[in-house]
């Protein structure tokens, strides 16, 4: 009898796995996982990658390109831990997220194996490990890394794409036309700089701004999770396809999943789209206001009201985009 129920469980289980599975492969999102045992579902990398492969007539452009086909799963990096000891992000107590039945997840435990948290991390340990670093190529012409700014506890973090001629120059991410945009949504989202944790895909500017490449975002991200892990925030803001597509390893252009709660790791993740890119495209501040509007929601904030404060602009604009008003 024992034995038939939990054939029965199994049955049951398994069921379950295989629609979640699907479910995913549809959303064409592939959450950090190692096995996904099914037998009807991929079992190896690259009928994965297949099935992640951008189609044709949702190819984006600019700053919304496809990334190589082969996203692979960052390692972390285990040497460059100072304490031993791991234990699994999936024993950090998710932050009960009071929308989370707005997530296209179901409800069920993560099949998805994610990467060991380091215990009692901490930005400034993480800063120290990356030291002066030259893992990647793009320390040869680099001014300054750029780590990341902003409050370690922040419950908002955005993540950007790479440093561009600014930002190495000053050390800190989007203090440039882009960065005065984001500071403008941030403050229409009631907030200031300082409440939130802002930093980038790679640390280092690629040289003429071009997109980080595979090897260089492979060898950058395990810093990028370990900052998110340790500041722990309660939601993810993706800006731009880079971001999106690496936390959520698919090669899907932004504009299938943009404004949509997904999750990483198990906190929120809503992608959007970069400011660079609202600045040759106006119009698509309306979008990203939407996105920002329900990131308020989770969060709780309201929307400035005053039009005329700085904090007013993004808000105001967005609606002009949407409205068409001058
Ligand atoms: N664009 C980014 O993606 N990051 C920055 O820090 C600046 C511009």
């Amino acid at each position: 009898m024992m034995r038939s129920m939990l054939g029965r469980i199994n049955e049951t289980l398994q069921n379950k796995i295989s629609e979640r599975l699907t479910f995913y492969d549809d959303l064409g999102i592939r959450l950090f996982y190692k096995d996904r045992g099914a037998p009807q579902v991929h079992t190896d990398a690259a009928p994965v990658a297949e099935s992640l492969a951008t189609p044709a007539h949702h190819k984006i452009y600019y700053e919304e390109p496809a990334l190589p086909k082969t996203t692979r799963t960052p390692e972390f990096p285990k040497a460059a831990q100072s304490a031993p000891r791991v234990v699994s992000s999936r024993a950090t107590p998710a932050q009960p997220s009071p929308k989370l039945d707005q997530l296209p997840v179901p409800a069920v435990p993560s099949l998805f194996e994610a990467f060991d948290k380091v215990p009692d991390d901490t930005l400034l340990k993480i800063r120290t490990d990356l030291g002066e670093c030259t893992r990647c190529k793009l320390h040869k012409t680099r001014n300054n890394i750029v780590f990341g700014d902003g409050n370690p506890k922040a419950e908002l973090v955005f993540v950007g794409e790479g440093p561009g001629h600014d930002e190495d120059m000053q050390g800190l991410p989007f203090v440039g036309r882009a960065g005065k945009l984001l500071t403008q949504m941030i403050e229409a989202m009631g907030l200031q700089r300082k409440d939130v944790y802002i930093c980038n895909v790679v640390k280092c500017r690629p040289p003429e701004n071009r997109l980080p490449e595979k090897d260089e975002v492979a060898t950058c991200s395990p810093f990028l999770l370990r900052q998110l892990d340790a500041i722990a925030p309660k939601v993810i803001v993706c800006l731009g396809a880079c971001a999106a597509q690496t936390l959520l390893e698919t090669n899907r252009g932004i504009s299938n999943f943009r404004g949509q709660w997904l999750e990483f790791r198990g906190r929120k993740l809503m992608a959007t789209y970069h400011p660079a890119y609202l600045l040759r495209n106006p119009s698509a501040k309306a979008e990203v206001w939407k996105d920002l509007q329900k990131v308020m929601a989770a969060l709780g904030l309201e929307a400035k009201k005053n039009k005329t404060s700085e904090a007013g602009k993004f808000g105001e604009a967005a609606k002009s985009a949407a409205f068409g008003k001058s």
